[in-house]
């Protein structure tokens, strides 16, 4: 059973538990390393979005910023806290953060800027948002849309996904099919661009989580489907399980299911983000930057 768990959230961004009731917990499980990943998503006027209503409805605003001082300003005080909790913890934990891609130059520099301050352990790369026409779309918004309209947006959301892959910034991507939680690109014409971003992460080099989260909505499968998982077998790439935990019970739940799965459909190479030769987080964004120019 894997005894670590990255992707996490707490109190002050949309988790239900502080860092210390989170630790209690892993330490109950024998979790021996745990990490937090909160929200880090920048992007300009974010409240003037079609979708910021329902996140300050739903008392999420917090985990969206609208420049990049107002994202390090919300991490620092929870760093800290990471830093003292080290101090004494048996488990190790780790400063991470998923972070939504958007891959305009601007965006990168700002993102370094931030990472130079805030130096974080790890980087989860995500896609929560599709830009079209002018309007930024979470994938929640996605199920509202005309059929021509979602096959359109769908398709972008496989760009970003690959988009981040190629960054080459991140240590593992986060549920690759997220959009299937509004039941989109689950038909089989989608192979194709599920297997355009397995050439992408092969090549980047980045691992993939197999998220039990999905496990809440649809009993039978995890992020991603069986037919994606069959694909990071065929393709050899490095996999781990992560639980998304928004409160402390969520913590390694469906690990074992999941894993089962993983396993029926071919996965055998498992390993720990955190224990693998990858340059440091840093290195890996300059050379990003410098690519763009
Ligand atoms: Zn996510
Ligand atoms: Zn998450």
């Amino acid at each position: 059973m894997q005894d670590f768990s990255f992707h996490t959230h707490t109190l002050g961004f949309d988790g239900q538990n502080s860092e210390e009731e989170m630790l209690e917990k892993a330490g109950k499980l024998g979790l021996k390393q745990i990490g937090f990943s909160n929200h880090f998503i920048v992007y300009p006027n974010i409240e003037k979005t079609k979708m910021y209503p329902y996140a300050a409805k739903g008392g999420y605003a917090s985990i969206y910023s609208s420049d990049f001082d107002e994202a390090i300003a919300k991490f620092t005080p929870h760093y800290k806290k990471i830093n003292e909790l080290n101090k004494d913890s048996e488990i190790k934990i780790y400063k991470g953060m998923e972070v939504d891609f958007f891959p305009s130059d601007e965006w990168k520099k700002g993102f370094a800027y931030a990472l130079n301050i805030l130096k974080p352990d790890y980087l989860i790369g995500s896609a929560h948002f599709v830009e079209y026409n002018g309007t930024l779309y979470n994938s929640h918004d996605l199920k509202n849309s005309s059929p021509c309209e979602q096959n359109m947006l769908v398709y972008r959301y496989w760009q970003n996904v690959r988009a981040a892959a190629d960054s080459g910034i991140f240590d593992f991507m986060a549920h690759l099919d997220l959009i299937k939680k509004v039941g989109l690109g689950r038909e089989d014409v989608w192979s194709e661009e599920e297997q355009k971003t397995m050439e992408a992460i092969k090549n980047s080099g980045v691992m993939v989580e197999i998220n039990t989260s999905h496990f809440k909505f649809n009993k039978e499968e995890p992020y991603p489907s069986r037919r994606i998982m069959k694909m990071l077998a065929e393709y050899d790439i490095p996999i781990l399980l992560s639980d998304d935990a928004h409160k402390k019970e969520n913590i390694t739940a469906g690990f074992e299911k999941a894993e089962t799965m993983a396993r029926e459909c071919g996965i055998t190479n498992f390993r720990n983000p955190l224990e693998r030769k990858h340059s440091p987080l840093l290195k890996r964004l300059n050379k990003s930057v410098e690519n763009s120019f």
